[in-house]
């Protein structure tokens, strides 16, 4: 059985603000991830740096500060098989200019601002993954709930739904 993994997803204020929340969020639908959490917050600088501190120190680090609270973001909790790496590669390189094409920074994503605005927020590993989900969420804004498909197969499936 391959492993289910839960990922940390930002849509970042430059895609808040150039309403692309919805198209986002649906490309993620579409791939079979499941939102598991999800929420609308304006996050502070002490939010900000918690959540950068491994950046503390670099030239950007500022900048990126300023980029990430801007406006406001939407947070969500992704859920799926490989989820951590589908969802980082669904996010593209780090510069949307480097991004290929069909990805969320290489379709959404260009001018890069004082730090580099590229839409969207993904976490890199397991470790940064659970961190920054507890950064963001209590395991009671987390929800276990099945898919569709679940409800109407419950039986071929052996689900709980
Ligand atoms: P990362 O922790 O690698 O995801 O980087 C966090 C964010 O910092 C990136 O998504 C960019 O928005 C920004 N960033 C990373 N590297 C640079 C850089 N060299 N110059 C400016 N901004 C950067």
């Amino acid at each position: 059985m391959e492993e289910v993994e839960r990922t940390l997803v930002i849509i970042k204020p430059d895609a808040v603000v150039r309403g692309l929340i919805g198209e986002i969020i649906s490309r993620f639908e579409r791939k079979g991830l499941k939102i598991v959490g999800m929420k609308m917050i304006w996050i502070n600088r002490e939010l900000a740096e918690k959540h950068y501190e491994e950046h503390k120190g670099k030239p950007f680090f500022n900048a990126l500060i300023e980029y990430i609270t801007k406006a406001p973001v939407v947070v969500m909790v992704v859920e799926g098989r490989h989820a951590i790496e589908v969802v980082r590669r669904m996010a593209g390189a780090t510069d949307p200019k480097d991004a290929a094409p069909g990805t969320i920074r290489g379709d959404y994503g260009l001018e890069i601002g004082d730090a580099i605005y590229n839409v969207i927020h993904a976490s890199d590993s397991k470790e940064s993954a659970e961190r920054e989900i507890n950064l963001y969420f209590k395991p009671e804004e987390l929800f276990e709930y099945c898919k569709a498909a679940d409800w109407f197969y419950k039986e071929k499936r052996k689900a709980k739904c």
